[in-house]
């Protein structure tokens, strides 16, 4: 009995040390990498940024130079890797849609950083850790169901269920950006099918629907309309608040764009709560946005529907992928 108590004192001693122990997290986007040690609290230490490499070789040898820089400060208990693209989780493979990263698919990130730094890897998709660290920092981890927002040049989703990243059939859960909110074939996404959501409620359909009103407009009632080729969102956002009749009425349709997307979720997934992040999320009128919501949503299901903004910004990707693989460690032992 003796012997059995001090293996457990000794387990629980170790989770205590992994909870307390940070993670690599490793963010890797198209342009830069973000890397930072990162325990069950947040960010320990600096975050250092540095353009993301040409070729997926290269990525991975950068990876490994800046675990190993990390390593001299910290004691790591794992790596967590947010990548962009479909992940197969189990393998740690990104298996699809990494435009921004040619060749990047099938590479078997885990396998190859595990082996070249003996520590255990998590690898996910950049939009799943970056809801996955939202719902962490929120305390939302209880919550049944979850979903995270990514409001800039497109629309990232991550949908938590039960405190887990929900993968689907095929690791492609989450794809939110994607679903169709008009029948026109007016608005071509960059995922090659025609109206998705985040062709009309990203900052990319903002500038497409600004531009669309404006072409019906004089200058002389909205200097927005003077050169439509140098419209800006920032210029529509400048406007808006200088109370330009015509900049309200853009942003009020991206706010019903916006809105139609999130109750469509919403009535397919009853969830508890959307957190919205993302470089336009600073824009959005939250009142007006559930106002909204509760005109195109079940009664049941708007009933307690919170809509919150991100509080982690930019670093939200590379600290879930560390939370993951912390809590993975955690749940192991
Ligand atoms: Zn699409």
């Amino acid at each position: 009995m003796t012997g059995s108590h001090s293996v457990l004192d000794n387990n629980s001693l170790d989770n205590m040390l992994k909870i307390k122990m940070p993670a690599v997290g490793i963010d890797l986007g198209g342009t830069k990498i973000m890397i930072a040690a990162v325990n069950s609290e947040g960010i320990v230490g600096e975050t250092i940024k540095v353009p993301t490499p040409k070729s997926p070789p290269n990525i991975l040898n950068k990876f490994v130079e800046l675990i190993n820089q990390i390593k001299k400060e910290h004691l790591i208990a794992g790596i967590g890797i947010a990548t962009p693209g479909i992940v197969d989780t189990e393998l740690g493979i990104p298996i699809g849609a990494t435009g921004n990263l040619p060749g990047w698919t099938d590479t078997k990130i885990k396998q190859i950083i595990e082996s070249q730094t003996l520590l255990p890897v998590y690898v996910e998709n950049d939009a799943n850790a970056a809801a996955y660290a939202e719902a962490h920092t929120r305390n939302l981890k209880d919550k049944k169901c979850v979903i995270v927002l990514t409001i800039g040049t497109g629309i990232g989703g991550g949908i938590l269920i039960d405190g887990k990243v929900f993968h689907g059939a095929n690791h492609g859960a989450g794809h939110c950006g994607h679903i169709r909110i008009s029948t026109d074939n007016k608005r071509l996404c960059t995922c090659g099918l025609f109206d998705c959501y985040e062709a009309y409620a990203s900052g990319t359909g903002l500038l497409a629907t600004a531009k669309e009103i404006l072409a019906n407009v004089n200058p002389s009632q909205s200097p927005l309309a003077k050169d439509l080729a140098l419209l800006s969102n920032e210029a529509v956002f400048a406007a808006f608040t200088n109370k330009d009749l015509i900049a309200e009425k853009i942003i009020n349709t991206w706010h019903k764009h916006l809105a139609i997307g999130m109750a469509s979720l919403a009535n397919a997934l009853n969830p508890d709560c959307f957190v919205l992040g993302g470089g336009l999320c600073n824009f959005i009128n939250y009142e007006l946005l559930n106002e909204m919501l509760i005109d195109l949503t079940l009664p049941k299901i708007n009933e307690n529907l919170k809509v919150y903004k991100s509080e982690l910004g930019y670093h939200a990707g590379m600290i879930g992928a560390a939370q993951l693989i912390l809590d993975k460690l955690a749940t192991v032992n």
